[in-house]
């Protein structure tokens, strides 16, 4: 029913356009049952082009939806904002995994996997403490030294027995 394939980052937003598909109503009979036959970007890039069929009355129509990209704040600790980057979240993740036996497909997933949960959240701001322990989540199912690595930095490992407390918290699992 959707199609993620021209633009996986967007997934929110069109979850967000489904809801207002179900509400779109068929042009010539008002029939609200219609459905998506056709997904795919318009030529100005910003919106998507639908095929529709209606259920009813069999007939077929083109709506065009924009895509609109809410900006997320993220708050940092010292409590200025930044704009969400997913560059920013992804080169953590793959800075984490560098020289693991992490691929980037694996990378890849987990970084979409934060990315959904984070605008699922629907929040206009979060805290980028909320996006870290997320990251930390996913990197102790992936790889266990890219896991301490993020999490060294991350937490910022005043000494030696921070680290070994977070250490050890893995060797218990
Ligand atoms: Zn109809």
């Amino acid at each position: 029913m959707f199609d993620f394939s021209f633009a996986r980052r967007y997934t929110i937003y069109y979850i967000e356009i489904e809801r207002i598909i179900v509400k779109m109503k068929c042009p010539y009979c008002s029939n609200p049952d219609t459905r998506v036959v056709d997904s795919r970007p318009a030529e100005d890039g910003a919106s998507i082009r639908r095929r529709r069929s209606c259920d009813l009355c069999g007939k077929r129509f083109t709506t065009y939806e924009k895509v609109e990209t809410i900006p997320l704040i993220i708050i940092k600790k010292d409590n200025t904002r930044e704009q969400y980057s997913r560059m920013k979240l992804e080169n953590g993740v793959i800075r984490a995994c560098y020289k693991r036996p992490v691929s980037a497909e694996k990378i890849e997933q987990m970084v979409d996997r934060i990315e959904t949960s984070i605008f699922s959240l629907e929040e206009k701001e979060i805290p980028s403490s909320v996006i870290g322990e997320m990251v930390m989540d996913g990197l102790k199912d992936l790889d266990e030294v890219a896991y301490v690595r993020f999490a060294s930095v991350y937490r910022e490992f005043k000494d030696v027995n921070t680290f070994m407390d977070e250490l050890k918290k893995i060797l218990d699992r």
